[in-house]
């Protein structure tokens, strides 16, 4: 589901992705497979953070520079929607398809504007997401694969589209002063469905979930889970070696829907303590409601920015409608409109959404920690993780600011390192959490 179809459904989804965000916890290669019961492990000492290797540094590098192009197409497709009038002519030929009426225009407009925005960004998507990542060898995906998974995601978006899209269109034409408001209200538990039926109903179409082949490792994360308080969730392996060289897990769902989920990838390449401890920090963001706080976070950001979107519209209609070929933002033409106000939006609030998240991760690494008392896991599974994943350990600045969603690497094995509470009598901060 990367392809910006709504406004609405990319702010959705920003928030879901914000909640759902699972760990970059790591991938040991060969790590000695020790200590899967549980007792406390044996302390190796500091681990010792290794320099990027040349590739992970042009990763990186192009990297930044795909964010970069990234960014300005966010802006300058919709722009160009406006600007040229091509808006207004889609929005004409979609109403006159269909006779006029409301919702069938609508439908007609979202599905030529989705397919239209997606052609022009298939050159740098193909290229992002399956010829560089097989190019640096990140990737198991076959095109076949790839393709298929974009189609789906395309057909999901449209889905969700064609059934809230309306929404905000039907308030803008009977309440063209509060519609911001109505719409911000909706949109609340728009992202909690979201969030429920994701891992049930969207994740299995693009990757099987199937029970956890290794009973003794199964039983080893369940006592885990019980140790942090949870109880009664059901553990799932996922296929993504189909894709990814990459590794990841998390933890969601509620009461019946509780699962804890691990990559096929993960299980493969991290040792037992490793996992351990990856499936203690998923566990941190169950426990602490981190996602709880980024639902809500992400709705008051919906809200403001829908307000924003509301208070600069009008300055930009009676500036530049005649160009823009429309002069209501209750006329379907307006998505480019909303889409580009929302997206600057988004831009200039990102370093303080990106800080939130890498705060919840540190936290849920000090959850892990304490849950676990293995500092030496934690590390070298990060480590791993970043030999596997071609991660740089400690980015500039301006990445750190735009683009960290966790702490850098090297910052997160430093405070494996040093974070041992326990071992000076000295307070811990989660132990409330924990069913010794
Ligand atoms: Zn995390």
């Amino acid at each position: 589901m990367d392809l910006k179809i709504i406004a609405l459904m990319a702010a959705v989804v920003a928030a879901i992705a914000v909640g759902v965000r699972a760990a970059r916890a790591a991938a040991d290669v060969r790590a000695p497979q020790v200590d899967a019961q549980g007792s406390t492990p044996p302390d190796e000492g500091p681990v010792v953070v290794p320099a990027p290797s040349e590739k992970a540094l042009r990763y990186y590098r192009g990297g930044n520079v795909i964010w970069l192009v990234e960014q300005f197409l966010g802006l300058a497709i919709p722009s160009l929607f406006l600007f040229a009038g091509f808006s207004a002519m889609l929005r004409t030929f979609a109403s006159s398809l269909a006779r006029g009426r409301f919702y069938p225009t609508l439908i007609i407009y979202l599905c030529a504007f989705s397919l239209l925005t997606s052609l022009i960004q298939l050159p740098l998507s193909y290229y992002v997401g399956y010829v560089r990542e097989h190019a640096f060898g990140l990737s198991t995906q076959h095109l076949s694969k790839w393709i298929a998974d974009q189609v789906k995601g395309a057909l999901i978006g449209l889905v969700i589209g064609a059934l809230i899209l309306w929404l905000p269109y039907l308030l803008l034409a009977r309440s063209p002063s509060y519609w911001w408001l109505w719409t911000g209200m909706l949109a609340l538990p728009l992202i909690i469905i979201m969030f429920l039926v994701t891992p049930i109903w969207i994740a299995p179409l693009f990757n099987k979930f199937g029970p956890m082949q290794d009973k003794a490792l199964e039983g080893d994360v369940l006592a885990t889970a019980s140790r942090a308080g949870v109880e009664g969730a059901r553990v799932f392996q996922v296929d993504k070696s189909v894709d990814t060289e990459k590794v990841n897990a998390y933890v969601t769902g509620v009461g019946n829907t509780k699962r804890i989920v691990l990559w096929d990838t993960l299980l493969a390449r991290l040792s037992p303590r490793q996992i351990r401890f990856v499936v203690g920090h998923e566990l941190g963001h169950y426990v602490l409601g981190h996602v709880v706080v980024s639902i809500f976070v992400s709705w008051g950001l919906i809200l403001l920015g829908l307000y924003g979107a509301h208070r600069t519209a009008d300055l930009l209609l009676s500036r530049f409608g005649g160009r823009f070929g429309f002069t209501q933002l209750a006329d379907v033409a307006s998505l480019p409109l909303l889409m580009l106000l929302l997206s600057v939006f988004s831009l200039l609030i990102g370093p303080a959404t990106l800080a939130l998240s890498r705060y919840h991760e540190h936290e849920a690494d000090r959850f892990a920690l304490e849950l676990t008392h293995d500092n030496h896991g934690g590390a070298s599974a990060f480590v791993a993780l970043q030999q596997q994943n071609l991660a740089v350990p400690r980015p500039g600045w301006l990445f750190k600011l735009f683009r960290a969603s966790h702490p850098p690497i090297g910052e997160r094995v430093d405070f494996m390192n040093s974070y041992r509470p326990w071992e000076h009598g000295e307070p811990e901060r989660y132990t409330d959490h924990f069913r010794r």
